[in-house]
């Protein structure tokens, strides 16, 4: 049995692999009379700038790779402000190098998600989406031509203390310097420092582009910016044999292209609202971060949105009413396991 169960698994797991974060559990946001996206590869500008994309890697704060490649986009204009900058720095020896640039709405949701409350101030809320999801923010710092390694800066990227307010007082003289640097030279190209963060720069026409879940792998094809959308009214049959209401996002990421039935329905999200749970469900009870789906984790008496979220929960429970909490504390749990 517990063989069969792993099969099981490892077949979830992959298509989990196969298709991450690509199920539409919500749509992004919808915003009117927006830019379309023209999404510019970075490197392709300029070989020499660097890339070091943490969140394509495993030491990042997620503690594992949640980007399928180490790619970095701009909306062209920020992407060629961006370059100026650049071009700026090499009289100088020096250049640019980037940890994040557009991060596709799905993976801001991620971030979300497996954040803690108490930190999630420095995680930008799917509701309202993340700069980075218009393409227009960026997250770098500046490295030595000669040697290839990055300069002295007052904090690493994504540390979440006062050093890494612009405004910190207390870094070393070079680290000052080489923080005002990488400000003054992006401040003279359209772009603004984040007060928490020295290496996150909005551009500043940030507001005329949408809320993009546009996939890495389709960037650069024809027809990123619009996925098309196929409305299945046969997927009926699947549900009415089954004798359950539902609705259904399916999106191929090789054509991206949605296939939906009964949006309207799908987008009032109902509880449980998210097919990732049901995947993290069985990595918790495979990799033995809970021993049974009757393990109870006891509620920290934080009064959150959902009613039913307010009370110790097991698996059972928590999968019917979609308890966040609970699926971040098992997380917790899951991380000596070193599943995912
Ligand atoms: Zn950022």
């Amino acid at each position: 049995m517990k063989k069969q169960f792993t099969l099981i698994s490892a077949l979830v797991l992959h298509l989990f692999f196969a298709y991450a974060f690509t199920f539409a559990q919500t749509a992004a946001p919808v915003e009117k009379d927006k830019r379309e996206a023209d999404l510019v590869e970075l490197v392709k500008l300029d070989k020499t700038i660097k890339l070091d994309i943490r969140y394509a890697r495993a030491d990042n704060f997620v503690g594992r790779a949640v980007y399928p490649e180490a790619r970095a986009f701009l909306q062209r204009p920020a992407a060629e402000a961006m370059l100026r900058v650049h071009k700026k720095l090499k009289k100088l020896k020096l250049g640019l190098v980037i940890f994040d640039g557009y991060r596709p709405w799905t993976i801001t949701k991620l971030f979300w998600e497996v954040t803690p409350e108490d930190k999630q101030k420095f995680v930008a809320n799917p509701a309202t989406g993340s700069r980075h999801n218009r393409g227009c923010a960026v997250d770098l710092s500046i490295y030595d031509l000669k040697t290839g390694k990055p300069v002295d800066m007052p904090s690493d990227f994504d540390e979440f203390t006062n050093r890494a307010s612009p405004d910190y007082k207390g870094a070393t003289e070079i680290q000052t310097k080489n923080r005002d640097l990488l400000r003054d030279s992006m401040e003279a190209e359209g772009f603004t420092v984040n007060k928490n963060e020295w290496w996150h720069f909005d551009y500043k026409d940030w507001q005329d582009y949408a809320i993009y879940d546009i996939p890495f792998s389709v960037i650069g094809n024809e027809k990123t910016s619009k996925p098309k959308i196929k409305e299945r009214k046969d997927f009926k049959k699947f549900f009415d044999q089954a004798k359950v209401s539902g609705g259904i996002y399916i999106y191929d990421l090789r054509q991206n292209k949605y296939s939906i039935y009964d949006r309207e329905r799908f987008d009032r999200q109902f509880v449980p609202a998210s097919t990732s749970k049901i995947i993290h469900s069985l990595v918790f009870l495979d990799s033995g971060a809970l021993k049974s789906e009757n393990e109870t984790i006891k509620w920290d008496g934080v009064k959150r949105v959902v009613e039913a979220w307010n009370q110790d929960h097991n698996l059972r429970s928590a999968l019917k009413v979609s308890a966040v909490w609970f699926y971040v504390e098992a997380r917790r749990a899951r991380e000596d396991a070193k599943i995912l």
